[in-house]
């Protein structure tokens, strides 16, 4: 079968075949015991342009399809991801080092996404209007051409289902560069588009880092460029999309603040707590980083440090994805240590046995952490919590406030009032009450504010059809004979 194949060694998707010419290779680890799993080739700009040229002529047949047919391509690709869903949880899992039920639930998540997807014709309607006598205007939304993703590593088959459903079913074709570390999933992907009937063209893959990206955002066969990663490259590649006159949206990094006040729920928020900050090893943009702590918090805090410990790396916790990412957190807590503040669950020097060389950091709980300390601040990308004590709730929000990310801010209250001040306030896209990851779910849409995100429309849901295409409009006298009177 050709995914065993494709695992041995990743290929470029372009024009409905897998292809690789002699590029350079990296090597791919599974962080679970760090392995060599795949490789993948390190495509250059001539790669990059036989994609678009591939999906600048699959464009003109796919743009005139009407919107139920290439509709029903996306009911097949929806079935085939459930009927598929073992296999793809299990690639998840390989090359992301996420537990089967994190990686099950993200196919899951997918499949939704389609199911938004598939029910654009019921969203999208045009619009007509007799404006003068005899006289028509029609307003109708038409794809945008070629279209670039690129994706990063923490959810190799969700975040690509954050744009192909809708991109495609809307008309366009793409061109995704999916994280170099997390190749295989888009693999996947890619043969069941083909297998579901989608035409050769519309979905190419071009594999590799930088240079891959930077040729994206310059071609000039691409008309818009979605990117879901850090801040840092967010804006590199806003900045460059938007300067050679491509439209953007750019998800970056994320920084959210918990807000918990005395009268919360002990069970409930502790458990939500935490498993916002551990779930997927706290490699989730929208992980619960920072706790601020209103008044007299300390019973929560107290159920937090027994949760965590119940939670063990290699059972129910994955790994990081790398020795680089398990150092770089670790070297926070360390920072943390020495500033001062307060361990209370160390999640340092984790090992599973049988998998000496996985990548694992345990939960880790931090108190007494103060608005200076790097951990207050920085994306730490970890199953990391770090806790700010305030005196009150105005306190409390000015705290959030200050962060420069917004990705997302949830409150813990049984009083609907206090609730609703942070609501108000919280300089955050979204927004959770009593819940910790909260996640718009379709038809809603994706997207924080600040510097987790940069461009106008959100990435998912309703908002994103406003960036995968664009109105035409037209005016049309449909008898020339007959007398108009413009502005009756
Ligand atoms: P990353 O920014 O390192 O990489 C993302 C993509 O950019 C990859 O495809 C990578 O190959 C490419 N890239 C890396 N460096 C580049 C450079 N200098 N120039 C051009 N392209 C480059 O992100 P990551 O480590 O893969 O993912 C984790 C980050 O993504 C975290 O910051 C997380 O918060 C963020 N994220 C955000 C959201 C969101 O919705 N806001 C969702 C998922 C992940």
């Amino acid at each position: 079968m050709e995914t065993k194949e494709q695992r041995v060694e990743v290929k470029n998707f372009i024009n409905g075949k897998f292809e690789r010419h002699g590029q350079e290779s990296l090597n791919v680890e599974s962080p679970t015991d760090g392995s060599i799993i795949t490789t993948i080739p390190l495509s250059t700009s001539d790669d990059v342009d036989q994609a678009v040229k591939a999906a600048s002529e699959a464009y003109k047949d796919w743009s005139t399809t009407t919107l139920k047919e290439r509709t029903h391509i996306f009911f097949r690709y929806r079935s085939l991801l459930e009927k598929n869903i073992h296999e793809l949880t299990e690639l998840i899992a390989l090359e992301n080092g996420k537990s089967y039920s994190e990686a099950k639930a993200e196919v899951e998540k997918s499949m939704e996404l389609c199911e938004f997807a598939v029910s654009l014709p019921q969203i999208i309607s045009n619009e007509v209007q007799e404006v003068s006598k005899g006289v028509e205007c029609r307003t109708e939304r038409r794809p945008i051409g070629v279209v670039a993703s690129i994706t990063p590593f923490n959810f190799p088959n969700m975040v690509p289902n954050w744009t192909i459903p809708n991109a495609l079913i809307l008309g366009n074709t793409m061109v995704m560069k999916p994280s170099e570390l997390v190749p295989l999933s888009v693999v996947r992907l890619a043969e069941l588009l083909k297998e579901a009937g989608l035409p050769d063209g519309v979905f190419n893959v071009v594999n590799g880092g930088k240079e891959v990206v930077e040729a994206l955002c310059d071609h000039n066969g691409i008309e818009a460029v979605s990117f879901v990663g850090s801040t840092t490259v967010a804006k590199i590649v806003y900045k460059r999309a938007t300067s050679n006159l491509k439209r953007c949206v750019a998800l970056g990094g994320a920084k959210n603040h918990l807000i918990v006040l005395p009268d919360a729920h002990l069970e409930m928020t502790a458990s939500n707590v935490v498993a916002s900050m551990a779930g997927c090893a706290g490699q989730r943009c929208m992980a619960a980083s920072v706790m601020v702590g209103v008044d007299n918090v300390q019973h929560i805090i107290d159920k937090m440090v027994e949760e965590a410990k119940a939670i063990v790396p290699g059972e129910n916790l994955g790994s990081v994805i790398s020795a680089a990412a398990k150092e770089r957190i670790e070297g926070y807590i360390t920072a943390a240590e020495q500033d001062g503040a307060t361990i209370l669950v160390d999640g340092r020097g984790a090992t599973v046995p049988g998998k000496e060389d996985g990548y694992y950091v345990g939960p880790t709980i931090i108190d007494h952490v103060t608005p200076e300390m790097s951990v207050a601040s920085e994306e730490i990308f970890g199953p990391v919590i770090s806790i700010i004590r305030a005196k009150d709730l105005e306190a409390a929000i000015d705290i959030e406030n200050s962060s420069n990310y917004g990705n997302a801010a949830a409150v813990f209250t049984q009083s609907g009032g206090l609730a609703k001040q942070v609501v108000e306030r919280a300089s955050a896209g979204m927004i959770g009450v009593n819940i910790g990851v909260p996640v718009p779910r379709e038809p809603f849409s994706f997207g924080g504010w600040n510097e987790s995100k940069f461009g106008v429309s959100d990435i998912t849901g309703r908002s994103s059809i406003e960036f995968w295409t664009q109105n035409k409009k037209t005016t049309i006298k449909w008898n020339a004979e007959s007398k108009t009177n413009w502005m009756s």
